[in-house]
């Protein structure tokens, strides 16, 4: 099959690199406190002649009609579980309550397994099988650990899923449902048990593990095709994209994938990006001081627990500047009654999902949102993924007995 792919590229210094795993970000700018990761590029300039105005897409379904722009050369390679062609659905009521010409909402709940990490999971999974992987380690406590756990399992390659003690429940049961083998690290040592599996027994790595998180080189191109599946809905490119944010993976991939629309001529300009995370967060520090792009702060308990990092990454910096865009934080109370806003609109997300809204808000009540503006949020989760959170609101009401005549 033939591919547009050419070489990896460093997001901060532009070294590029043969196509290889490189999950450990970019050797030539590598400092004690600085990594960037690498990323895919493409003969744009070919793309641009063999498509002409052309469909962008193949006769497939979902994600993988994008492969002419996907790091998968050979498509007897790519693991599919029937990932993306999710809806954007309009949200009227919200755009009058922000001021906002159109607000939809990019329904990643309904993927395979409930998330936009399917996205990620399907090409991170797809390249290790092309690069020759008999088994995946991640390290993680979230939705993206079983994901991958799916994706190995429909590949048919051996998934080791590490994580912390107290992985909640959900979680917990989907890795080990997808038949991965579910091990508990002390966060501390993560780093050095993942490692050694990579040395000594040939784990290929779907998650970071350094401490100075870089992300694969991969997996953010799965998230590039909601920006390509976006622009298809719309014919155009909205004028703000709000995403939940921590190593800012899904954000990255997302504004690359309208940057390479930009470059292929399909739309005009990139959108603003908006990167949401929870109230003392990394990302609006990185923001602050461009001489710092990787912050560090102490973890603090969230309810939108999937976004809930102490440390940012640089693509997401990257990212915000590249598309004019900024950080909004929002609290678990402004979370919460974000997620309840979106849920009496039908749509249950999950609280890390919610932030989207939130910080939507948030930049709304600074008055730092402008009217009128064409506004996507990005529905990450399903709000099945942590209904604990949810549930506190409602658990303890006695529910209300009915009986035939009773209204
Ligand atoms: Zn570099």
């Amino acid at each position: 099959m033939s591919t547009y792919l050419r070489e990896l590229m460093c997001v901060h210094c532009d070294t590029r690199f043969a196509v290889g795993p490189m999950s450990a970000g970019c050797p030539a700018c590598r400092t004690e406190t600085f990594a960037s990761s690498v990323t895919p590029t493409y003969d744009y300039e070919r793309l641009r002649r063999d498509l002409g105005d052309g469909l962008l897409r193949e006769p497939d379904e979902g994600l993988w009609r994008y492969r002419r722009l996907l790091p998968v050369q050979d498509a007897r390679h790519e693991v599919t579980l029937g990932e993306g062609g999710t809806p954007l659905v309009a949200l009227p009521s919200l755009a009058g309550e922000l001021a906002a010409e159109d607000v939809w909402i990019k329904d990643e709940s309904r993927n395979p397994t409930w998330t936009f990490k399917d996205r990620n999971a399907a090409v991170t999974v797809s390249t290790a099988v092309e690069l020759g992987a008999q088994a995946i380690v991640v390290s993680t406590s979230g939705n993206y650990g079983a994901s991958i756990a799916a994706y190995a399992a429909r590949a048919g390659v051996e998934c080791v899923a590490l994580t912390y003690p107290g992985i909640p429940e959900g979680t917990r049961t989907l890795i080990q449902a997808f038949g991965a083998d579910l091990k508990v690290v002390a966060p501390e040592e993560r780093w050095e048990v993942m490692q050694q599996g990579m040395r000594e027994k040939g784990w290929y790595p779907a998650s970071n593990y350094t401490a100075i998180p870089t992300n694969g080189a991969f997996g953010h191109e799965g998230y590039k095709t909601i920006a390509y599946e976006i622009t298809e809905a719309l014919g155009t490119a909205p004028d703000l994209v709000s995403v939940p944010t921590a190593y800012g993976e899904g954000l990255f991939g997302i504004w690359k994938g309208f940057d390479e629309m930009k470059q292929l001529g399909r739309v005009a300009d990139v959108p603003r990006m908006l990167g949401c995370e929870p109230a003392g967060g990394p990302l609006a520090l990185a923001m602050a001081d461009p001489s710092q792009p990787i912050a560090r702060v102490p973890r603090t308990p969230t309810v939108a627990r999937g976004i809930g990092g102490s440390v940012n990454t640089y693509v997401s910096v990257a990212a915000l500047h590249a598309s004019g865009g900024t950080v909004a934080q929002a609290d678990d109370e402004a979370i919460m009654a974000a997620q309840r806003r979106l849920a009496a609109e039908g749509f249950f997300v999950e609280p890390a999902s919610a932030a989207a809204l939130a910080g939507l808000r948030t930049l709304a009540a600074a008055g730092d949102l402008p009217e009128g503006l064409r506004i996507v949020l990005v529905n990450t989760s399903s709000g099945l993924k942590n209904l604990e959170a949810f549930n506190t609101a409602f658990s303890d009401r006695e529910l209300e007995p009915a009986t035939h005549g009773a209204f």
